[in-house]
Formats: structure tokens, C-alpha cells, sequence
């Protein structure tokens, strides 16, 4: 029998407010433990919510970068349960009538386009953090995050793989972190994934059981738990025993790489929803619509088409500058002060990016790379040189061309000078110039580097290669 895996997922994202959603607490993140908490957030009786406009705002946006309709009339709902990191014992979000609904963002699977349907997204506050210490009988509660706005993206149960839920979720925090409406950052919790997962006949039409997975804490973990989750189904199926496969909740431990099982599924009649006397309907003008709409600026996809036809640039390297806003920006900064497109992603893709790795910034201003890229471009240094310089200028956030001097790394082009070091070089290696004599080319590389050596990589390559090859022919 041949199977098909269908996935689902519910996406919860915090957005980039300053404050939280129903009060004015700081949402900033690495705060001391329940720093930021006020009777609102910490949902003493008798304190009333007042919705913060900028999650409208940016809910609107999300929507709109979504392809989504919004609902011009939308409201706030109670779901009802209690845990101990939720004091009100209700988290307020929304139920039958969502900000945004019917949206789709289009993905990439081994080159082929495919549409994901997008059902809802809705406003919600999130809860506060539980934690537990180990060989402690209490656990602690952190109420810093009760209250920071989330919206919740819920798919429709369009993909097919883990495949295509890691690409549709790269997408995705690729548009919310490109429109500014998330920072998306997974390993803060900033945005985190659950997945609903089950397996059907090929043909069929039918949904069997879903199970959905919790805790995937990072893109690799949501593709391994996917097919761990799917292998699992997979067998149980096989063997005529599907009917084991029960709506639960799994959590995925990933040092173990199993999913294991946390509690059955609660149904949406499990929480009592009911609407929020507390806050009115929210009502959104069409003007705000579109006033929002033209606020989007050039995401990711749009961005690679034209870095690839403006600049000429390959896809390969495109990929890598599009991967984050900043460094697009970036590049285009670089650029903008003359120097060739090419050479600039070069340095940004190569040098910048292994920077980045260490430092977590973008360690050099765009001014200073170009004129870095222009040293390398006109000759002034070595391409060796260029390299010593880079490092130099993270350090110490100097002008290249100070370093240059200081350093004494002009490059030499001087053709008296170099005829001195080649006929050193040619000396010193009589079996280089052998081999070369016996045809072998390789011993031209080898002598180059010999000069680069000799210079301490201050030598023109290109020049001294020339020259060395007519020394070499004159023997
Ligand atoms: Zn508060």
C-alpha cells in the first residue's frame, strides 16, 4: 500500500511591539524574572485589557505580506483553561472571528513552486514561563512573557512532507522577519512551531487521526520529528494496527529523537470559548488596510530576482545575501559606494559572512569594504594583502587605506624590484625551474607562491607570473 503524509501547522509568532498587548509592560527579552509585570499582565481582579493598536497594525501587516483577506470586523475571544503560567486562567486570543483568514505563501521544493494555504491568522496574548530546576520539589514562574502579543498562523493541511514544512517555514520567517513584524527568533521563543501529522492512503480523500508534535525548537528538529512521526504512522499503518494512532499531543525529545506521548488532544469545545466582555470588536478601516500595505517593503523572493538581473549576480550567491534583510541592505550599501557588484558579494558571502559567524554583527562599514574591494581592483594591494587588511579593520574599525600604509603592504608592480626577487626565487629552487624545463607547468604555481613568500604576499601575482614565465623560457 502506498502511503501520503499530511502535515498541518500552527505557527506562534511574537510581534516586535515595545510593550505588550493588553498593557504597557516592556516585551524586551532577557529581562530580571518578572521585571516586567504590572496587576494587567499578571491578571490581578478588577484590572481591565486595552488592546495595543500596534498589534493591529502589525497583524494587518502580516496579513497583507500572507495574501490574506482581513476581516474588517474581527474580536477577542476567552479560552478558558488553567495552568499555572497563565494567572487569569483564560488566555484571551480570538475564536471564530480572526484578523486575517485565507492566505497562501508560495514555496520552493527542489525547484518546483508549490502554494500553501494559510486558514487563519489570529491575535492572542502569550503565556508566562515555567521553570523547573533540576532536583528542586518547586518550580518557578517567570511572568515576563504573560501578555506579549503573538499572532498564531494556522495552515491549511496542504504539505506533503517534512521537506516541505522546513521550506514553508524558512519562507515564512524570512517574509515576517523581512516586513519588520517579528524577529523570529527561534531559540528565544519568538517563534516556535507545532505540527499536526497524519497518513492516509494515496487516493483517498479521507483525513485519518492527526497526532500534533510539540517542541520543535528549531527547523532541523521540526524536519527530524516529522519523519520520525511519519515513519511511526507509516509502520502502524503497515501492519494493520492504525487504529493505535490516537489524537494526542507528542512532545519531541531531541536527545532522545523520538516523539513521546504528552496528553490526548483537546477539542476547541474543551475551552469554553466565549467572547471577551472586556474589549470591544475591533473595527479596521479599508485606508488602514492599504495605508499598511504600501508600508511592505521588498521581500526576499522579489529582492533575489532583481539582485540577480541588476547586479548580474549567480543564484547561488544571491541565496546567501537575500538570507537576511541586513545583509541585503548591506551589500546594496557596499555598492552604492563604487565598487563592482561582483567583487562586493565575493568579500560579503566569503569574508563578511565568516565574520558574522564570530561576531554576530556585520563587523565592517559599508564604506570601508568598498574601499577595500577598489584597493584590491586598482592593484594598490594584493588580493593576500586585502585579507590582512580585513582582519585589521575588525579589529581596530580603521580606514583600509591607513592600514595599508602602516602596515607597508602596497603592493609591489615595480618591475625592477620583482626582477631582483624572481632571480633570488629562480636560485633558490633549481628543481622548480627543472621540472618546469622537463614541461611540467604545476612549477609555475609553486615558484609564484615562492615570490608571494618572499614578499610577504606584496607582490602583483599577476605581474610577477608574467615575468617569471619569460625568465623561465629564457633558461
Ligand atoms: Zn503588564
Amino acid at each position: 500500500m502506498a502511503y501520503e503524509t499530511i502535515i498541518g501547522l500552527e505557527i506562534h509568532v511574537e510581534l516586535d511591539t515595545k510593550s505588550k498587548i493588553f498593557c504597557s509592560c516592556s516585551t524586551k527579552f532577557g529581562a530580571e524574572p518578572n521585571e516586567n509585570t504590572c496587576p494587567i499582565c499578571t491578571g490581578l481582579p478588577g484590572t481591565l485589557p486595552v488592546l495595543n493598536e500596534e498589534v493591529v497594525n502589525l497583524a494587518i501587516k502580516a496579513g497583507n505580506a500572507l495574501n490574506c483577506e482581513i476581516n474588517k470586523i474581527n474580536k477577542t475571544d476567552r479560552k478558558n483553561y488553567f495552568y499555572p503560567d497563565l494567572p487569569k486562567a483564560f488566555q484571551i486570543s480570538q475564536f471564530d472571528m480572526p484578523i486575517c483568514s485565507k492566505g497562501f505563501v508560495e514555496i520552493e521544493v527542489y525547484g518546483e513552486p508549490k502554494r500553501i494555504n494559510i486558514t487563519r491568522i489570529h491575535i492572542e496574548e502569550d503565556a508566562g514561563k515555567l521553570i523547573h530546576l533540576e532536583d528542586e520539589p518547586f518550580t518557578l514562574v517567570d511572568y515576563n512573557r504573560t501578555g506579549v502579543p503573538l499572532i498564531e498562523i494556522v495552515t491549511e493541511p496542504d504539505l506533503r512532507s517534512a521537506k516541505e514544512a522546513v521550506a514553508f517555514l524558512k519562507t515564512l520567517k524570512s517574509i515576517l522577519q523581512y516586513a519588520g513584524i517579528s524577529d523570529c527568533r527561534m531559540e528565544q521563543g519568538s517563534l516556535r512551531c507545532d505540527a499536526n501529522i497524519s497518513i492516509r492512503e494515496i487516493g483517498s480523500e479521507e483525513y485519518n487521526t492527526k497526532v500534533e508534535i510539540k517542541n520543535l525548537n528549531s527547523f532541523k528538529e521540526v524536519g527530524k520529528a516529522l519523519e520520525k512521526e511519519e515513519r511511526r504512522q507509516k509502520e502502524l499503518y503497515s501492519f494493520g494496527e492504525g487504529n493505535k494512532i490516537k489524537q494526542e499531543t507528542r512532545k519531541w525529545d531531541a536527545g532522545k529523537g523520538r516523539t513521546i506521548p504528552m496528553r490526548s488532544k483537546e477539542d476547541a469545545h474543551d475551552y469554553r470559548y466565549f467572547p471577551e466582555p472586556d474589549l470591544p470588536p475591533v473595527f479596521i478601516k479599508e485606508e488602514l488596510i492599504k495605508e499598511i500595505g504600501n508600508t511592505l517593503p521588498e521581500l526576499a523572493k522579489e529582492k533575489s530576482r532583481r539582485f540577480m538581473k541588476q547586479y548580474g549576480l549567480k543564484e547561488k550567491e544571491v541565496e546567501i545575501l537575500v538570507s537576511h534583510k541586513e545583509l541585503a541592505d548591506y551589500f546594496e550599501e557596499v555598492v552604492k559606494f563604487n565598487c563592482k557588484p561582483k567583487d562586493a558579494s565575493n568579500w560579503i558571502t566569503v569574508e563578511v559572512m565568516r565574520a558574522i559567524k564570530e561576531t554576530e554583527i556585520i563587523p565592517i562599514k559599508a564604506e570601508y569594504l568598498a574601499k577595500l574591494i577598489n584597493l584590491v581592483d586598482k592593484g594598490t594591494i594584493s588580493r593576500l594583502a586585502a585579507k590582512e587588511v580585513f582582519r585589521e579593520m575588525m579589529e581596530s574599525k580603521g580606514d583600509p587605506e591607513n592600514i595599508v600604509m602602516k602596515k607597508g603592504l602596497l603592493q609591489i608592480n615595480g618591475e625592477d624590484v620583482l626582477e631582483e626577487i624572481i632571480k633570488n626565487v629562480l636560485s633558490q629552487n633549481p628543481k622548480a625551474v627543472e621540472d618546469f624545463t622537463n614541461g611540467k607547468d604545476k612549477a609555475v604555481g609553486y615558484l609564484v607562491g615562492q615570490i608571494m613568500k618572499e614578499t610577504k604576499g606584496k607582490a602583483n601575482p599577476s605581474i610577477a607570473k608574467e615575468m617569471l614565465i619569460k625568465k623561465l623560457k629564457e633558461i
